[in-house]
């Protein structure tokens, strides 16, 4: 009897955890063995998502906000962490009980993007910030995520942005929280004016710490190489523009500007760390949607054929090249090989709805002729010329018509001049 009621209990006890609590890794989309630094993005991707300053009237937006905050808050601490893998909810709620402090949602979307935590309109905005990452073609032709590092002002995480040893910020006694101090100055006898200036002691902040927080020397706000993920999509324009909004500076002064990220095309280089797979597609040069290529032939195989190529692709595949025997390839003659240039960019990607289509390739060809020749093989060249040449040789110099001497007009000037 008594082992029944247990049982009865412990599944009760199941059953309202998995009503009413929601699982935190699934709130941010995340496995259980995310790292500190994807927890940190999906908190960053959805806390802009369902900000109710974004979603004015949508109350499940609201609770989602929230309930994301309260999953960063929870998996984001070490501690907080392993105690929420092992009792679950109910192991942080006793936590919580025992002095662990819940933050506000919003403060905690501050620390991220500066500001009040709110997008409210009239908010100071921080400046856009620009950045270039120059992108392998090769990696414009597969497609890539990838990541980039640059140096970012953030909210001091010690103090958090408080500037305080003791994250206490204390009204200024000075002017009393108002930033500015009233000054009667007198103008002559019996005429006295009020000005008013900005309060030296608190800056016109109208706050005041006690001890600076020894991070930012009560700055509050760090600059650190951030790492931002950058992903690639096939085809991409060399010169592609991408937002990430409010992702630049951030402060607790204003609301955090964009990082706009244009992706430009890496020289090629020789280097292996380059070119891992050492394909030639790597010397491929871009236009829009189209890739040139220069190929050498020999004069043998310029003027006799039977000749093959294999050119390997961006992707390791092979675009095979070549002619047969008696076909003929002028000198710089660019060959057009359909469908084998950049993918197509096209918003969707490779999908149902749509198929990725390919731009050309260009292949010029240069002949090269050769410096010297084994006198043997000189020879029966030569004899072979002569046969062919008495039996129907053209003569282009005859047929051009051109003159056998010089045209002499002026000579005296000639003399004159010597
Ligand atoms: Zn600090
Ligand atoms: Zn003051």
């Amino acid at each position: 009897m008594r082992f029944f009621k247990t049982v009865v209990l412990s599944l009760l006890a199941f059953a309202q955890v998995a009503l009413c609590a929601e699982d935190y890794y699934k709130v941010l989309g995340i496995n259980k063995q995310a790292t500190e630094k994807q927890i940190k993005s999906a908190y960053r991707q959805l806390s802009k998502k369902y900000h109710p300053d974004k979603n004015p009237n949508d109350s499940t937006a609201h609770d989602k906000f929230v309930l994301v905050s309260e999953a960063y808050e929870a998996l984001s601490d070490a501690e907080s962490r392993q105690i929420y893998d092992q009792h679950g909810h109910e192991g942080l709620k006793q936590r919580k009980q025992q002095g662990g402090g819940s933050h506000d949602p919003f403060d905690l979307f501050s620390r991220f993007f500066g500001g009040g935590g709110h997008y409210q309109p009239g908010q100071r905005r921080g400046h856009n910030v620009e950045v270039k990452v120059p992108i392998a073609l090769r990696d414009f032709y597969n497609g890539r995520t990838t990541e980039f590092q640059w140096n970012k002002q953030e909210i001091c995480e010690q103090c958090e942005g408080t500037g305080a040893a003791d994250r206490v910020v204390h009204t200024c006694p000075t002017c009393q929280g108002r930033g500015v101090r009233t000054v009667r100055q007198q103008l002559a006898p019996g005429m006295i004016t009020q000005v008013q200036m900005q309060c030296d002691a608190c800056g016109g902040r109208g706050k005041s710490i006690k001890h600076r927080c020894p991070a930012c020397s009560g700055e509050r706000v760090v600059r650190k190489p951030t790492t931002v993920s950058l992903t690639v999509q096939r085809g991409m324009a060399d010169g592609t523009r991408m937002a990430y909004e409010n992702e630049a500076d951030a402060s607790p002064d204003y609301v955090a500007g964009d990082l706009i990220v244009t992706i430009i095309e890496k020289e090629p280089s020789l280097e292996e760390e380059d070119n891992p797979d050492r394909v030639d597609g790597v010397f491929f040069r871009r236009r829009g949607d189209d890739l040139f290529w220069s190929e050498i032939l020999s004069l043998r195989e310029a003027l006799m054929g039977d000749w093959t190529r294999n050119l390997t692709h961006l992707d390791g595949h092979i675009v095979r090249l070549g002619r047969k025997r008696g076909d003929v390839v002028q000198p710089n003659h660019v060959e057009t090989v359909a469908g084998e240039g950049m993918p197509k960019w096209h918003e969707d990607g490779d999908s149902v709805y749509h198929k990725t289509e390919y731009g050309d390739l260009r292949v010029e060809y240069t002949v090269v002729l050769p410096d010297q020749m084994e006198s043997g093989m000189e020879k029966e060249l030569w004899a072979l010329f002569q046969k062919w040449r008495a039996k129907k040789g053209v003569d282009l110099h005859k047929d051009s018509g051109r003159p056998e001497k010089p045209i002499m007009r002026d000579e005296h000037h000639e003399h004159e001049e010597l």
